[in-house]
């Protein structure tokens, strides 16, 4: 699993970031990006973060 950010609904706030740093940091271009495949112990974070985006950008599949 991973997580996909739509880079053109992202608003750079950095929450995912802060909720998930094993799945999500913050691309040079200033939005969140999935940067590698999740363990097993992130992936309820990477859910968490998903929920949390405040404009539903993320997806964890
Ligand atoms: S929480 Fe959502 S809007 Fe904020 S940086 Fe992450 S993907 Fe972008």
């Amino acid at each position: 699993m991973k997580g996909y950010v739509d880079k053109d609904v992202c608003v750079g706030c950095g929450m995912c970031v802060g909720v998930c740093p094993d799945a999500f940091r913050m691309g040079e271009d200033g939005f969140a990006e999935g940067w590698q495949e999740l363990a097993a112990d992130v992936v309820d974070d990477a859910r968490q973060a998903a929920e949390d985006c405040p404009v539903g950008a993320i997806d964890v599949k």
